[in-house]
Parts: C-alpha cells; structure tokens; sequence
C-alpha cells in the first residue's frame, strides 16, 4: 500500500498571496467604485523587448523548415546560449566560469528548489528571515525540518538567520555552522543588497567550515552602487564553495517564456564527487525545460540592442522604486531597499502589525501591498511595495499614501 511523503504535510500552505487575494476581493465587492492599486505583485508588467521578439519570431520559423528543425536539444542547453552567459554575465566581470559550467533552465524557481535534492536529507539548512519561501518548501518537503512551531513563526531544525534594520538586512555569520546556506542578494523581500567584502566573509566561512552556499542572484540586473557584486563569483574562493542561481524573468520580462540557469564550478566536490556531475543528471536533463526558441530569445538579451532595451526596462522600474522611496520618506515613513533592486521595505508606522497595516492602506487610500510577516518572523513589522507598476499607477499610489 502506498503511502504519502508527510513532510508535504508539515507545509504552512500559499497563505500570504490567496489572504491577500481574499482580502482584496472583499474589499472590492463592498466598495465597486473604489479604484485599487497593486503595489504587492512580484511579476513584471512591461512587454517582451523588440529585439529579443525578433529573435523569437526567427527561431519559430527556423522550426518549420527542414535545415532548421531542432528537436530534442542539448542536456544542458545550447553551446549559443551558455558561451553568451560565460561571456557576459562572467567573462566580461572577471569571474571565472566556464560555459560547461552554466546549466541552462526553465527559470530560477525550479533551480533553487531543486537544487537541495543533490545533497544529503541530513545536511542542516540556514536561510534568510524573511525569506523568498521557495528555499524554504522545498527543504521542508525534502524531510531537512521538523514540524512548523506556530510559536516561534518557523520550522524546527532550520536555522533562520534574522535580517533586520540592527544589521542592515545583511545576515550575521551563523555561530552554528549550517551545511547548505541560502543567500538571495539583491534581496526579495527586503531590497537590501550586499558588498563585496561582505559577500567575500560568507565565501571565506563556508570555505573555513564546508558549507556550500546556494546564491540567488535573480535580481542582479537592478544593481546600481559600485561595490556591489553582480556574482559570488566576483569573490575569492568562491568557485569551492558557492552554486548560483540566475533568472531570466526580472531583467528581461521572461516570467511567463522561462528561462534561467545555474552555475555549478567543477571546483565543487564533496568525497572525490562532483556536485557539477550530480546536477548533470537532474530530473529534467535532456529537456532542460527550455525550448530551442526561448533560448535563442535568451541569446538576444546579451545582443547590443537586447542589452540597451532592458536597461531602459529597469530603469523604467528603478523609477518607480524612487518614487516610492522618496515618497514614502516625504510622509513621513522609515523605507529601506529600492536602490539595488525593484521592492521596498518599510517600517509600519505606530508599532502596527503587517497585516493591520495592510488593511489600513486597503480601507483609506486603496493601495495594495504584501504584508512583511508573510515572508517569515522577522518580517512583522515590515510592510513590501514592488516597482513592477505602471509609473502612473506607482506616482498615483504615492500620492494617495501621503495623503494619510
Ligand atoms: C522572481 C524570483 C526568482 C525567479 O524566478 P523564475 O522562476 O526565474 O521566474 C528567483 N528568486 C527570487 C528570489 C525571485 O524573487
């Protein structure tokens, strides 16, 4: 007789968004003529960039001739699309990867939750709190946790790493060494972003203790500030010690094409293995999850024009983050992160709880936003606003929250 895996059991489930999605939808039957404006999404909403729906538009042709039919593609993705990934995204920063090392997929998400079933179910496992939800799932699921305590707002056996205003959003050192470590800089949820020397500590401590350090870096293209690195790889020691995750959804609008990658150094090796050979035969190989055409969409991300489309796309979104600051601190309130990515995070005002908050800005001013404690403990208190609106919408919620 078959039985379940009763780790899925131990889940807290999508609370956060389907609340939110409830809440709303309460609001909205009660009061039809309200206008409400979403600041909470952490999808983009600007259109695929001409030049990478070129690239697409030709590789759908090259499908139905007979000198361009592909069927199934490489393992690890086309040799076009890894060299363009070494090239630009490392070659041209002075890190050290090599194409072979850049295992192409259908997006960062799948990546960094899969990416734990190449390591033991007794490795211990720290994360960020608050944190992106995924590492955490996908651990819990694996069997690395105990049971979800309702007291302390976390799983038992995982070690949380509190990220606060007191540390800059940038998490202590763990005093008790955790095997595989979760590291997500620029931040989703908090926006903060970290420095190279800071970066360079965790690179040398997982180095000193063994850990392996599990970096995602979906948020790279928002970097602003010099000193803040765009890959662990731009840290010493770091090819021993670190895997990288990247994403093609908040650079280049790819949430619904997917595609992403992940950098595994051959330099990984636990027991004479290499963890570049077990990723190799992952769920999904031969596959990827990616298609011929999205990859060549990819390709058109690192062409010159592709290049000069995004950066006018997120410097569309890094706009409304400074609106959004800058309005936030002109009423008053204390906000953090929107510098080196596209989320804010501010302080709820009085003392008030993340979810009173959300009401509050629901009830008087119709402006939506995600409630900090959703993405963990740490976040109660905290209240997140995304940059992926419309600049109309985004100077419009402003307005009205100034107004309280
Ligand atoms: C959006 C996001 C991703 C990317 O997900 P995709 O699956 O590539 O769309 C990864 N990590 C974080 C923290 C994110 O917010």
């Amino acid at each position: 007789m078959y039985r379940i895996n009763e780790n899925y059991l131990k889940l807290q489930g999508s609370y956060l968004f389907s609340e939110i999605g409830r809440r709303v939808a309460a609001y909205k039957e009660a009061h039809p003529e309200k206008d409400v404006i979403r600041l909470g999404i952490g999808d983009v909403t600007q259109p695929i960039a001409p030049t990478i729906i070129s690239a697409l538009h030709k590789a759908v042709d090259e499908m139905g001739t007979p000198e361009g039919f592909r069927g199934y593609g490489p393992e690890q993705g086309y040799d076009f699309l890894r060299n363009a990934i070494a090239e630009n995204d490392y070659r041209a920063r002075g890190c050290e990867i090599a194409a072979d090392e850049i295992f192409v997929s259908d997006g960062a998400k799948c990546d960094v939750g899969n990416i734990q079933e190449i390591f033991g179910t007794d490795n211990t496992v720290a994360v960020c709190d608050p944190v992106y939800p995924v590492y955490v799932d996908t651990n819990v699921m694996a069997g690395r946790t105990g049971r979800f305590d309702p007291a302390k707002g976390g799983f038992d056996r995982l070690i949380y790493m509190p990220c606060t205003a007191e540390n800059g959003f940038s998490p202590e050192l763990p005093g008790q060494v955790p095997d595989l470590i979760y590291l997500c800089f620029p931040n989703n949820p908090t926006g903060a972003a970290i420095r190279k020397e800071a970066l360079q500590a965790w690179v040398d401590y997982a180095n000193r203790n063994g850990s392996v350090i599990l970096y995602d870096a979906a948020y790279e293209a928002y970097i602003s500030e010099e000193g803040v690195p765009h890959s662990i790889y731009e840290c010493e020691g770091a090819r021993t010690c670190a895997i990288e995750m990247h994403s093609f959804s908040k650079n280049a609008g790819f949430t619904g094409l997917r595609l992403g990658y992940t950098v595994i150094p051959k330099d990984l090796k636990s027991g004479g293995v290499t963890l570049h050979s077990l990723w190799d035969r992952r769920h999904g190989t031969r596959y990827n999850g990616a298609p011929y055409i999205v990859q060549r969409a990819g390709e058109a991300v690192y062409s010159e024009a592709g290049k000069a489309e995004l950066k006018a796309q997120v410097a569309y979104y890094m706009e409304n983050a400074r609106t959004i600051r800058e309005g936030l601190k002109e009423a008053g309130f204390t906000a953090y992160g929107g510098v080196n990515a596209p989320y804010i995070w501010m302080k709820t005002p009085d003392g008030m709880t993340s979810w009173a908050f959300f009401d509050r800005l629901l009830a008087q001013v119709q402006v939506v936003g995600t409630p900090g404690s959703g993405f963990g403990a740490s976040g109660e208190g905290y209240f997140r606003l995304t940059a992926f609106g419309t600049q109309e919408n985004t100077r419009e919620a402003l307005r009205r929250i100034r107004s309280l």
